[in-house]
C-alpha cells in the first residue's frame, strides 16, 4: 500500500500477527478464505432487507456500527493478504481500473444503463 497511513496500517496488522506468532497461519489461501468470509458478514447484515430498509438501517447509529465493523474486517484481511503476497493494492487497484475503462466505455454503458440494463463484459 501507498501512503504513509497505509505504510502504517500494513505495519501495525504485521506486528499484530507477529506478536501473537499468527504468521503461520496468515498464509495467502488461508487470508483470501477470510477476506471472502468477513464479505460474506458484511452482505450478512444487509440481508433480506429492501432497498428502503437498508437506507434506514444505515442511518441508524446501530446500522452505522455493524456496517463499519464488518468494512473494517474486510479491509483489514485485505491489507493483509496484499502484505504476505506483496501487491501494492493502489497500483494493482489503479491498474486494474485502467483495465475496466476499457472495458466499460462510459458512453457505451452509459446509454445501455439508463435502460436499466447491466451488462457484464467477460471475466476478471
Ligand atoms: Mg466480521
Amino acid at each position: 500500500m501507498s501512503g504513509d497511513e497505509g505504510k502504517r496500517l500494513r505495519d501495525d496488522l504485521r506486528a499484530f500477527a507477529r506478536e501473537r506468532e499468527w504468521e503461520r497461519f496468515h498464509v495467502p489461501e488461508q487470508l483470501a478464505a477470510a477476506l471472502a468470509i468477513e464479505a460474506a458478514e458484511l452482505q450478512e447484515v444487509l440481508l433480506w432487507k429492501s432497498r428502503e430498509q437498508v437506507d434506514a438501517f444505515l442511518e441508524t447509529p446501530e446500522g452505522r456500527e455493524r456496517i463499519r465493523e464488518e468494512i473494517a474486517d474486510v479491509y483489514i484481511y485485505l491489507v493483509r493478504l496484499c502484505d504476505v503476497c506483496d501487491v501494492d493494492l493502489d497500483a494493482a487497484a489503479r491498474e486494474k481500473m485502467t483495465r475496466n475503462r476499457e472495458k466499460y466505455p462510459a458512453r457505451e454503458v452509459a446509454s445501455e444503463a439508463r435502460e436499466g440494463v447491466f451488462t457484464k463484459r467477460d471475466s476478471g
